[in-house]
């Protein structure tokens, strides 16, 4: 027998009329590209993606037409969101760190119609512009002066804001209701090895993910937060965290392109955030423009969760944010196919009353899986290992926002259970807390034994005078692979590989100790801020370890 509720589809459009209608006057802040704030609010928000829905409309855009957008974090980006979505058309969110190569590659991929694109990125389009042909129309986002003022040499061009121009109010507009299986937003991995793949999100993925990152035992988003993204728009959906303000209320701060330690602070300090989420590569140049300002980020702050993913949250860093600033860092896992919450790193009842070190001990964990996720690791032949904290496997995943297939794709990516292979290896203990070991292609496989990458240069990090490190496998005769460490030194620091080494020792298994150190300027990072080890294996390929 069925059940007789009424069968109301989930769309993106009702967060939006959610945070219109009850949080009408609630703030969403952008700094914008030129420097100055602007401030509007989810009332405005919503009535301008309306007005942008109609203006899509009249240019074509229809059910399943796929619209990129190019972009930093700015009110602008958000109204694109909500607008494209809204219609049911498809928003495609391409990240312009991306190699052009990659860029004109997914945008033929996707076969874009129309292109939304930051002021600051025209250099990059005015090249590519004659290699898209599926794109009849380019639009850049920035204020009429500005756009009028750089006049960018693009065909079919047109600044964003003369859609509102052309384009009146309707008060009679409602959006419209489709399917909620319908696709609503496109994706694509950072493609680090191989071209980028496409991943598909739909209304009702995208609103049960919504749903569940919002719980306090989650991310957390409510009422009474600011939430600053400094997680990009074009990452991941800013890993959710537009919707879930959207559905609950809360206050946006957005960054725009500026993540300097400096200008990430001042939004924290003025516009009193109390949730922020970014990759620790932020995080760590926020630590820098703070020690060298000499600030009191626990007296001048109110910043009560900071979301680290992406790549893993170093101890130190755990450590800082407690003791310099009173925020509890919130380690979360997940990725691109996973829409991507995976597991969220809350501590459990039973874990109160530990000392702050045994706290951190918890915090390393990416934590335990949200409802809707179910998480198991498997051995070398496809069998499932215990959750003893000991065992590591590959971490296979399965819900409602996780990827069944790849754009585009053939299928046959989930195993016959229906898991699909994150590419991570990890330990899961006994209470459920995931600990990643290293992305399967990252570990170094020394003597029949693995040695995490991960563990390595969140060690290796908290040695002073240490900036980032990076640890890769190099091929030795006898072990089939060593660690290499590589390390950046923070500015004016005294530091060499025997200090080190001296400061690992007793850190890490005596076995695990690098083969060598080497210092470099800086790191290569991947598009979305993580380090970009293929590149750095590629740079170190002959580099002859000592011995
Ligand atoms: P992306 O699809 O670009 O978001 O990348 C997802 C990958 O980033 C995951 O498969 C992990 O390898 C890595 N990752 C994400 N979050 C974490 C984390 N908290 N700790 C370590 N690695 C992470």
């Amino acid at each position: 027998m069925l059940g007789q509720m009424q069968d109301k589809p989930l769309l993106i459009s009702s967060l939006l009329e959610h945070a219109e209608r009850f949080h009408p006057n609630v703030e969403i802040v952008t700094r914008t590209a030129e420097g100055p704030i602007h401030r509007c609010n989810w009332r405005e928000l919503g009535q301008r993606s309306r007005r942008l829905a109609l203006a899509l409309q009249k240019k074509g855009v229809r059910q399943g037409s796929m619209v990129a957008t190019l972009a930093t974090n700015t009110y602008r980006h958000l109204e694109l969101y909500f607008a494209v979505m809204g219609i049911g058309a498809v928003l495609h969110t391409i990240n312009p760190r991306l190699s052009p190569a990659h860029l004109e590659y997914i945008v033929n991929h996707a076969e874009d119609e129309m292109l939304f694109f930051d002021l600051a990125f025209a250099p990059s389009v005015e090249k590519l512009q004659s290699r898209l042909p599926t794109v009849k129309r380019f639009y850049a986002l920035g204020d009429q002066e500005s756009v009028e003022a750089v006049a960018p040499a693009i065909r079919d061009f047109a600044g964003y804001e003369t859609l509102f121009a052309d384009t009146p109010a309707d008060p009679s507009f409602t959006w419209p209701q489709f399917d909620e299986r319908l696709a609503s937003t496109l994706c694509y991995t950072s493609g680090t090895t191989g071209n980028p793949k496409g991943v598909l999100y739909s209304h009702r993925s995208t609103v049960l993910h919504n749903q569940v990152i919002s719980l306090s035992d989650s991310l957390g988003s409510s009422a009474d937060a600011t939430i600053l993204l400094v997680v990009p728009l074009f990452h991941v959906n800013a890993w959710g965290l537009p919707y879930a303000a959207a559905m609950t209320g809360a206050k946006l701060v957005l960054p725009g392109p500026h993540l300097d330690g400096e200008s990430i602070y001042a939004l924290l300090r003025d516009e009193r955030v109390t949730l922020a989420a970014g990759v620790p590569t932020i995080w760590q140049m926020l630590f820098q423009y703070v020690d060298a300002n000499g600030l009191k980020p626990r007296e001048e702050l109110c910043l009560k969760d900071a979301v680290v993913g992406g790549s893993a949250a170093p101890r130190m860093m755990i450590e800082r944010f407690d003791r310099d600033f009173g925020t509890f860092l919130l380690h979360a896992w997940g990725m691109t196919e996973m829409s991507p919450l995976g597991v969220v790193c809350r501590l459990l009842p039973k874990h109160a009353g530990l000392s702050a070190e045994q706290r951190y001990d918890i915090q390393m964990k990416q934590g335990r899986a949200v409802y809707g996720v179910q998480l198991k690791i498997v051995g070398e032949e496809g069998q499932r290992l215990p959750h003893d904290g000991k065992a590591s496997g590959r971490l296979m995943v399965s819900g409602p926002w996780i990827v069944a297939r790849y754009f585009k794709g053939d299928g046959g990516l989930l195993d016959s259970e229906g898991f699909f292979d994150t590419g991570d290896i990890a330990t899961i203990d006994a209470d459920g807390y995931v600990m990643l070991v290293d992305r399967s292609k990252d570990v170094i496989k020394s003597g029949g034994e693995w040695i995490s990458s991960i563990d390595l240069e969140n060690a290796a990090v908290g040695c002073p005078g240490i900036a980032m490190a990076a640890v890769i496998a190099l091929p030795h005769p006898k072990w089939q692979e060593r660690p290499l460490l590589i390390c950046v030194k923070k500015p004016g620091a005294e530091v060499d590989k025997a200090t080190v080494l001296a400061y690992l020792d007793g850190k890490i298994a005596k076995w695990w100790t690098p083969d060598d150190v080497v210092f470099v300027e800086s790191l290569p990072l991947t598009a979305t801020g993580k380090l970009y080890k293929l590149g750095l294996r590629q740079a170190f390929k002959d580099y002859p370890l000592p011995g």
